[in-house]
């Protein structure tokens, strides 16, 4: 054998030219492939193509009987090619014919050759194709060879992936990254999105393949190695990451990938092998994408995000290239790919674009789920793989309603979809038109149906939908969106316009609920082991009274004239509330001190979401003018479920009898006293959720604005007397055929025709 170490080399550079040449995509393809052979002293080279049917395509080949290209097939997991594309890794063999998977294809001819070096086509970790070289002899082929060979795939996975290669698939047949794939996720926002895919982090796209001077490109990779450990250094060292805690680990696992010298090596390689540093980094990324997404262990899988994570980084540092709006425009369908996303960042797009979100991650409670809902925009999570799967401008269809994402839909799946958007526009003109009907019961029961909110874009959904008032507008939100903390005047502006555009429906403002997963950027306390039981929402409030007194005194002056009621935030002992009360006391002092017009009403609550709480029922009824039930956290913290835990949050059910007996105790023990009680979870939003709440006595619900239509017509429909009556027995005294409430409940909206 020659030597080849300078092979590598010489062939990319003829790869090189051969693409630059204006050739037609088979003659090029042919070409390519010889030039392999040649270069590599093989006998045969052929290149396979995954199709969107999960066969494998011969496509050309130098070698075997040409009358086979286009002809030779083998399915995924089939043969020696077929598991090369499957398991996304190399084989290397000396005798082929030998190997428990080999396959022989009579069309070919290949029987005369023994050793066999196949690689998968790689982008992004998923493999597009299999490019295989063959021997009559029987030798094993050396690491370098390995090497080269799969650099060299590179240059057929970017063929591939610029759709050059369409113009030679057989009419009626189409290749794998155009495949049509549903992805089956949870449903967490209703609503059906047809658009395009925008990705979030958009991958860069490495254009220049080739190098000119490996010494160059080595110098270029370590200089950008060397930012990166930098600026992680400089991150670790940062004092607010200086405790334990997961974002430290995060970072510490960076570094220890930043610092492996087994990454380098093989990074130097494949520049060593002709390539560009930044497709190195792009190679050597999706080779162990490759490995790593077969790890059903999900530390293994985090770490391989955090690989991916630290990769991406390296490849923005030396293209340049910036995540914020990556150069292009926002479609004006957008619905946004995501492994996982803060409230903020969804918030940083234009809402009028926007028309669905699709989350790897997530749950249902989360706050970016919750303000995509606030937005009205579908959501479907836990969405395995989606990123991956994805281009930048794909067509898509995301149903929240059935919790699937049609990535590149065929055409039928497209019209049926359209259909459907119509329906939906019916029905929710259906709902528009309940939308001056007094929510009532069948039996004449009048419930409040309020909305939640939290941005000026909610507000027009007020008179939309219907709702008799806001009965959660969560101020945090405007901080969260926010790059700095919203100064005294700003706020006061802000609830002004808020009450305003409210046109006397009374709005309730929720002071500053932050801390636990609502992370201010400017604003962050130190690391915490559990964030969601730490220093957040009322205890911070009251650590920090001024920023409490200045919000307190923006809401003052904001509703000087009016109305003005206003609650506190997760709420563990009555204590607290005397103390905030007192803030406010000082407040409204202060402004009749200076003469400033003060509320011509206020009213002051608490929001119920500790279970500590459930043991000081009576004196808490007796100190506050309302209590809204944070359905969200009372049932995280009752039923010690993490509610951004997809794993846990639904684990158990919130119609089940423990839940449902702490609720009613609550809605007792406001009778008891008189003191009005409203629910303003999640919940509150589905309609056979809010009939369980009604039935044990809620009279006030807050939900997001698009839920309104439906729960009024369910309530309309609803012998809420009778129903009321049959769940209070279940929950008094089960019986052991009774099965559960939820199936109850379903059933009899089903014999009693109330829509759910
Ligand atoms: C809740 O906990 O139910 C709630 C309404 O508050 P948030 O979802 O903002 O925590
Ligand atoms: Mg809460």
């Amino acid at each position: 054998m020659r030597d080849l170490s300078a092979g590598p080399r010489v062939l990319l550079k003829r790869l090189r030219e051969l693409m630059a040449e204006p050739l037609e995509p088979q003659e090029r393809l042919d070409r390519i492939t010889r030039q392999i052979a040649s270069n590599m002293v093989a006998e045969v080279c052929s290149v396979y193509v995954l199709r969107s049917d999960g066969v494998l395509e011969l496509y050309a080949t130098e070698g075997l009987n040409p009358d086979a290209v286009h002809l030779a097939q083998l399915k995924m997991g089939q043969g020696l090619v077929g598991t090369i594309a499957a398991s996304a890794q190399p084989l290397n063999l000396s005798d082929a014919q030998a190997h428990p998977a080999f396959r022989y294809l009579p069309e070919t001819g290949e029987e005369i050759y023994h050793s066999f070096l196949g690689v998968p086509i790689l982008r992004a970790g998923r493999s597009l194709g299999v490019l295989v070289v063959q021997n009559k002899a029987q030798r094993n082929y050396r690491e370098d060879e390995l090497e080269a060979l799969e650099t060299t795939a590179m240059v057929l996975a970017e063929m591939i992936a610029t759709g050059e290669l369409k113009k030679i698939t057989r009419p009626g047949l189409e290749l794998d990254l155009t495949r049509p794939v549903t992805i089956e996720g949870d449903g967490y926002s209703e609503g059906i999105g047809l658009g395009h895919v925008v990705l979030h982090e958009p991958r860069v796209v490495v254009t220049n393949l080739l190098n000119e001077d490996t010494e160059t490109e080595i110098a270029r990779l370590a200089d950008a190695l060397g930012s990166l450990r930098i600026s992680i250094d400089d991150m670790l060292s940062r004092r607010e990451v200086a405790m334990e805690g997961e974002h430290r680990e995060v970072l510490e696992t960076y570094r220890m990938f930043a610092h492996d010298q087994g990454w380098v090596r093989r990074m130097e390689e494949a520049i060593r092998n002709g390539l560009t540093a930044e497709a190195a980094v792009e190679k050597v990324q999706s080779d162990t994408k490759a490995r790593m997404m077969r790890l059903t262990d999900p530390y293994m899988r985090e770490r391989m995000h955090d690989f991916d994570d630290l990769a991406n980084r390296l490849l923005r540092q030396l293209t340049g290239f910036s995540a914020s709006g990556g150069g292009q425009a926002l479609p004006a369908d957008a619905i946004v790919f995501a492994r996982a996303m803060g409230a903020a960042e969804l918030l940083d797009y234009p809402r009028q674009n926007l028309r669905g979100l699709v989350l790897e991650e997530g749950a249902v409670t989360s706050h970016v789920v919750i303000v995509a809902r606030a937005m009205g925009i579908a959501v479907v999570g836990q969405a395995a793989g989606a990123v991956a799967l994805a281009e930048n401008g794909d067509a898509v269809i995301i149903d929240g309603d059935d919790a699937t994402v049609h990535l590149r839909p065929v055409a039928d799946l497209q019209k049926a979809y359209e259909e459907k958007v119509k329906l939906r526009a019916r029905r929710q003109e259906q709902f528009r038109a309940l939308r001056d009907v007094e929510p009532r019961s069948k039996d004449g029961t009048r419930i409040a149906l309020k909305m939640n909110a939290g941005l000026m874009v909610d507000l027009p959904q007020l008179a939309e939908s219907g709702a008799d008032g806001i009965g959660l507008f969560r101020t945090e939100l405007q901080f969260m969106i926010s790059s700095t903390m919203p100064k005294a005047e700003e706020q006061e502006a802000f609830y002004r316009n808020v009450l305003k555009q409210a046109k006397g429906s009374v709005v309730t403002f929720r002071t500053l609920d932050i801390g636990g997963d609502k992370v201010l950027p400017y604003f962050r306390g130190d690391a915490e082991e559990n964030p969601a039981l730490g220093w957040r929402a009322i205890r911070l409030s009251l650590d920090r009274p001024g920023l409490l007194r200045t919000q307190m005194r923006a809401l003052l002056k904001a509703a000087s004239g009016g109305e003005l009621k206003m609650m506190l935030p997760m709420v563990t002992e009555v204590a607290e509330i005397h103390a905030a009360r007192e803030l406010l006391q000082k407040e409204v002092q202060h402004l009749s001190k200076f003469g400033h017009g003060l509320p011509r009403k206020l009213q002051f609550g608490v929001m119920l979401e500790v279970p500590a709480l459930m043991w000081q029922l009576d004196e808490l009824m007796q100190v506050v003018d309302f209590v809204s039930v944070g359905s969200n956290d009372l049932f995280q913290f009752s039923m010690a479920v993490d509610r951004g835990n997809a794993r846990v949050s639904d684990r158990f059910d919130n119609l089940g009898l423990p839940f449902l007996r702490i609720l009613r105790d609550i809605v007792r023990a406001g009778e008891r006293h008189a003191t009005p009680v409203t629910l303003c979870g999640e919940m509150a939003g589905k309609p056979l959720s809010s009939m369980a709440l009604f039935a044990i006595g809620f009279r006030s619900v807050s939900m997001s604005p698009t839920a309104i239509g439906p729960v009024k017509a369910m309530l309309l429909q609803l012998d809420l007397g009778r129903l009321s009556q049959e769940v209070n027995r279940r929950l008094d005294a089960p019986r052991a055929d009774d099965g559960t409430i939820r199936a109850f409940l379903t059933r009899f909206a089903e014999e009693n025709g109330v829509p759910l």
